[in-house]
């Protein structure tokens, strides 16, 4: 399932140069963006960088000041939220805590008119789905967190919407739960073909469930790609850094050819990486590598290139991996994680011992920005 890496697949969420402005602040800042159908697209920022606004303008609460969003080639504009085939579960799910789960599940149904017994239909198909069958005439107090959230999810899917925008749907629910959820909404999802857009500010959560990506700053989006994508070669140290946990090693391009790139450091220290650079040879970059590429050790590599020394300064033990944090002479610490059930005994470091780190030329990625 790649429609984005097919030219011939059909677009069916164009969003085209979006903006909305709240007075003289500008949430959504000329987004331009392309989703698929059966797509679950995760749109993934830090807090207040306009992530809910763009899906509120996608569920018609907001209009957009400029721009416009096209639905399977229908411009929305002026299209009340009832009447677009787009629902959306908000993050306080937001139940009416007077009615019972079936009454809350009917609503949108009620409101539409559909005839009684073709509500209770739908309805005890929808709790079925959710696995929520057996409490059917509880009211939402009377449930846990987990099911007040599928009782959400259950009432945001009773009207058959296209496209489900899903707004923290997982924020209130505790680790584990979140954590099995996840794949129970990946299942839902993939089971009904439809097209999923969740906004989350927790970036394992993205990762794990959703097709791409789109990494949003301050109103704009500056990556959409595919999870192993963002994590292995994301397009700018805000993405790197936004994604896992990453070294950063910052340099003046001294070359740069189809081979590879060579950055100095202001020591002196050369450093290559056979990723291209997209600078300006002279201009300042970063040479960006993740902990897990990095290699420790309590004596200096044979002939090895991108080699630095410092000495530990701090051990922290996860169980599954072990990171070390080793300071450089010039004061940058630099983080190697190593997994643990390949480490050797014996071979620990320990606290301010001479550690050599090292990275292979293939292991980095060259940002400038
Ligand atoms: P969070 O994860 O905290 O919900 P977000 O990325 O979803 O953040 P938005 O809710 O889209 O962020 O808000 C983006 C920016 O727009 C914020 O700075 C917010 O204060 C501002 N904003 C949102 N709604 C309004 C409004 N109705 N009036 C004025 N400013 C608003």
């Amino acid at each position: 399932f790649a429609p984005w890496a097919d030219p011939k697949a059909k677009p069916y969420i164009q969003i085209e140069n979006l903006t909305k402005r709240f007075g003289d602040f500008t949430a959504v800042d000329d987004l331009t963006l392309t989703i698929y159908e059966r797509e679950f697209f995760a749109l993934l920022g830090a807090s207040g960088c306009g992530k809910s606004t763009l899906l509120r303008m996608l569920g018609g609460f907001e209009t957009p000041s400029a721009g416009r969003i096209l639905l399977d080639g229908q411009d929305l504009r002026g299209i009340p939220p009832y009447k677009r085939p787009v629902n959306m579960m908000f993050q306080s799910y937001a139940l009416f805590p007077h009615m019972s789960v079936e009454a809350n599940v009917g609503f949108g149904l009620r409101q539409e008119g559909m005839p009684k017994g073709q509500i209770a239909e739908r309805v005890a198909q929808m709790l079925k789905l959710v696995k929520l069958e057996q409490f059917a005439g509880r009211k939402p107090h009377q449930l846990s967190g987990g099911q007040r959230q599928r009782v959400a999810l259950a009432r945001s899917l009773a009207k058959r919407p296209k496209v489900l925008l899903l707004d923290e749907p997982l924020g209130a629910l505790d680790k584990k739960l979140r954590e099995e959820t996840q794949f129970e909404l990946m299942d839902l999802q993939h089971e009904l073909g439809l097209t999923f857009v969740v906004v989350t500010h927790d970036q394992e959560e993205a990762m794990t469930m959703a097709d791409r990506i789109a990494i949003m700053e301050k109103g704009n989006v500056l990556q959409v790609a595919t999870p192993p994508e963002i994590y292995e070669a994301p397009n700018s140290r805000f993405v790197a850094d936004f994604v896992g946990s990453i070294n950063m090693f910052e340099g003046k391009l001294r070359e740069k050819g189809s081979r590879g790139s060579r950055i100095v450091r202001a020591d002196g220290l050369a450093l290559s990486a056979d990723a291209p650079a997209d600078a300006v040879v002279g201009e300042k970059v970063w040479l960006a590598v993740r902990p897990e590429k990095m290699k420790v050790s309590s004596a200096r590599p044979d002939n090895a290139v991108n080699t630095m020394e410092g000495e530990v300064w701090d051990i922290a033990y996860l169980g599954d991996m072990t990171i070390y944090y080793v300071k450089l002479d010039d004061g940058m610490v630099v983080k190697a994680s190593t997994v643990n059930s390949l480490r050797r005994i014996g071979e620990e470091l320990t606290w301010h011992d001479r550690a050599w780190v090292s990275f292979a030329p293939d292991a980095g990625v060259v940002l400038a920005r």
